[in-house]
């Protein structure tokens, strides 16, 4: 826990930060790795060479891979997945702006992007699988499907169930209310409203958690399928705010008239991905791909993207 907690921080941390993290942790990969990375700078044209002079008969069939793909993808980590040759993403598609439908039926958003890349790393194909937000960590540790990731916060009940990569985002929970709503501030939560949350969500378990640990209580809480479905209903004024992750909150406050997001922040949170218990290789691989990805700026561009354009 506490090696994921610093690879955690290394993570949200700055280039120089995390770099510096890496080159001094004493995990035995690292070093292997580090010179991995010199190597290729010093001989990359020679390896490139080597790689056009003897091309393998099936690589030019290759669908996927472009010239630059294909050397990065050169030496996949080998992974075991549930369907070889893909990766398969468990995702809830309405958490915009990190899964959501495209105009053409597909799928797109932070997390879709992620997960193309490090599919494409790791030389297999993404498949996005949608499904109910409840579903997404169980299929995974059904093993149906090889990563969770669904803007999905770590906490501590759910590492139970699935472990978790290193964090790639930050999320808030926040509370929408209608702009002439008497709540204010957080605290005004506790005067008998009603609130409306995504069910299973985190939003969900700290409202619907007893006063004592600072919650509302069940009875102060409604949950509804999806994010989306909340707003509605707050709309409609059954229920008198909606306690939701704040970069949807940002995309439903916009697209929905007379709301507004409270300024007060209520929960901050990490977003990693969830893989079975049962397969660390894989854990590990999509970890040393996120801290690349996170270390040449890549992450923070997909996140810039999404986030920039929508404000
Ligand atoms: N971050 C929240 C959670 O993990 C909500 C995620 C979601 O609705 N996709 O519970």
């Amino acid at each position: 826990m506490k090696k994921y907690a610093a690879l955690l921080l290394a993570g949200m941390m700055a280039l120089s930060l995390a770099a510096c993290g890496s080159s001094t942790t004493s995990s035995s990969s690292a070093p292997a790795e580090e010179k991995k990375e010199e190597a290729a700078v010093e001989t990359g044209e020679q390896t490139e060479a080597t790689q056009t002079e003897a091309p393998e008969p099936g690589a030019e069939q290759a669908e996927t891979a472009g010239t630059e793909a294909a050397a990065e993808t050169a030496a996949p980590a080998e992974v075991t997945t549930v369907s070889p040759g893909e990766l398969h993403m468990a995702t809830n598609a309405a958490f915009p702006p990190y899964e959501m439908t495209d105009d053409a039926g597909g799928y797109e958003g932070i997390d879709v992007e992620i997960a193309t890349l490090i599919a494409e790393k790791l030389g297999l194909t993404l498949v996005v699988d949608d499904m109910e937000f409840g579903s997404v960590i169980t299929s995974v540790q059904s093993g149906k499907e090889d990563i969770a990731m669904a803007g999905l916060t770590v906490n501590e009940e759910r590492k139970q169930n699935v472990d978790f990569t290193d964090s790639y985002a930050t999320g808030v929970q926040v509370v929408i209310v209608p702009e002439d709503s008497d709540i204010a501030v957080v605290d005004d939560l506790s005067n008998d409203k009603m609130i409306g949350c995504q069910d299973g969500t985190t939003g969900y378990f700290y409202c619907s958690d007893t006063p004592e640990n600072g919650g509302y209580g069940e009875d102060h809480v409604i949950s509804y399928p999806n994010g989306a479905m909340a707003i509605e209903a707050l709309k409609a004024g059954k229920v008198d705010a909606v306690v939701i992750d704040n970069e949807p909150a940002k995309q439903f406050v916009a697209v929905n008239e007379g709301l507004k997001i409270l300024e007060t922040e209520y929960v901050i949170e990490n977003y990693a991905i969830g893989v079975n218990k049962e397969n660390p290789a894989l854990r590990d691989a999509i970890n040393n791909i996120l801290v690349e990805l996170i270390n040449d700026g890549t992450v923070q561009q997909i996140l810039d993207k999404y986030i920039n354009t929508n404000e």
